[in-house]
């Protein structure tokens, strides 16, 4: 991957070491949370042991210090993202992030925010379009701004593969349409959407288009600039970063015109009793005590992310993703969700397996060593959609070996012989 064996990049990651002599778990879960590299691990050490200080408050040299980490951090990840650094804004994760924005929209919809902010205000008649395919992430604050505002959510539907298309949204994308909220890659399908297209037809319509970003950025090129997005969101801790640190990309004057739902230090210019002035973005938003560690961290994950390549990163994993897909695509009665055998497609599978619960295929592969996500992923409409209550996700990352995709496909189908669905 990017000029280096996947062997030696697992070196870099202590979660793979041999545990009493034996090979680790293999671990087919990242796209609910990434292993971390030693370099991210050390620099969020180094930071808390040697440079930890507040930031942003304060005249001390410590301060200083700390507070240029703090914002040669903010200015790495933005430059990972097209933006610039007052188009990076710190939040706990891309939940937060959505909701930033959301909630920020209900407050201009409030009339908090001033004349600047009536391009977030909604009422009775406005349209919020999100697709069947969202993580509850990016579709309960949206329900929610929806019965804040009188404004009506409209759903772009999907195919019996869970998959949108560009038709289904420009059937329902009008004059009324004042957000259009989508994943730029889905965390179920594993399809990726052609996000510049989209924000095009939605920019057309004059509705701001709201990217959730969290797995693509961590898997792929992204810029949020170029390809039209309004807003958008992602996690640090699926990125091989740190928990606890995420961030929503907005374009500047979109930023600065939106209302700080959360509020309080840092925010602010002139305080008295019964006003508050907010500075512009990002540090309107970032109320309170932030977390400097993992953002700094955060910084040392989009080194490793780039020394290796995010162009090479996205055919690793499509490499994954084509090979478990090769495996079991002859097990009969195992559904693949999204695109099919040849078709584009992030690096995670979905399968469902016909008579088999996806909570017993899990425990089996546990039992195997083999680590998945079970469920509904977050996505209980899409699965409703496919006529499903859950499914088996298998994702890769960086790190994730060929034959880490051969197990997953021998463990899924020695379940099937066991639960008897296969001879
Ligand atoms: N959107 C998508 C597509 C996701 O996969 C996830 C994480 N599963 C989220 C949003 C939410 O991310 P977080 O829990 O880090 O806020």
């Amino acid at each position: 991957v990017g000029g280096r064996r996947v062997a030696d990049i697992r070196r870099d990651f202590p979660a793979f070491d041999p545990v009493d002599g034996a090979a680790p778990r293999t671990y087919l879960d990242s796209a609910a949370t990434s292993q971390r590299p030693r370099q991210v691990l050390d620099a969020e050490r180094d930071y808390l042991e040697h440079h930890l200080a507040a930031v942003h408050r304060g005249t001390s040299a410590a301060v200083g210090e700390s507070t240029s980490l703090f914002e040669d951090a903010r200015e790495t990840v933005a430059r990972f993202v097209g933006a610039g650094e007052r188009e990076l804004v710190w939040a706990e994760n891309a939940t937060d992030a959505l909701n930033i924005v959301a909630l920020g929209m209900a407050d201009a919809s409030a009339g908090l925010g001033g004349p600047e902010a009536s391009v977030f205000a909604l009422g009775p008649g406005d349209e919020i379009v999100v697709t069947e395919a969202e993580h509850h992430a990016n579709l309960i604050p949206w329900q929610r701004l929806a019965a804040r505002t009188g404004a009506t959510l409209v759903p772009v539907r999907v195919d019996q593969h869970g998959l949108w298309s560009i038709d289904a949204m420009r059937a329902v994308l009008n004059e009324r349409t004042r957000v259009l909220a989508f994943a730029e890659v889905s965390n179920v399908t594993g399809s990726i959407a052609p996000v510049a297209e989209v924000a095009e037809l939605a920019h057309a319509h004059g509705a701001l288009v709201v990217l959730d970003a969290c797995q693509s950025v961590p898997h792929r090129p992204v810029d949020f600039p170029a390809a039209g997005a309004d807003f958008a969101a992602f996690s640090g801790h699926k990125m091989l970063g740190p928990n606890g640190i995420g961030a929503l990309y907005g374009r500047a004057e979109l930023l600065d015109a939106l209302p700080p739902a959360r509020t309080g230090g840092s925010t602010i210019t002139l305080v008295t009793l019964e006003h508050a002035d907010f500075l512009p973005s990002p540090h309107r938003f970032e109320a309170g005590t932030q977390p400097v560690s993992q953002a700094v961290a955060l910084a040392d994950a989009v080194r490793y992310l780039e020394a290796i390549g995010m162009a090479s990163v996205a055919a690793h994993e499509a490499a994954f993703a084509e090979r478990v897909i090769d495996g079991v695509s002859s097990m009969p009665g195992v559904r693949i969700l999204g695109p099919q055998a040849g078709a584009a497609r992030a690096g995670l599978v979905s399968v469902a397996i016909e008579g088999l619960h996806a909570h017993d295929v899990g425990q089996f592969l546990d039992e195997s060593g083999v680590v998945v996500r079970t469920g509904h992923h977050c996505a209980q409409p899409l699965h409703r959609a496919l006529g499903l209550t859950a499914s088996t996700r298998a994702s890769s990352h960086v790190y994730t070996t060929g034959d880490e995709a051969d197990r997953f496909v021998a463990a899924l189908g020695e379940a099937r012989k066991f639960f008897g669905v296969a001879a």
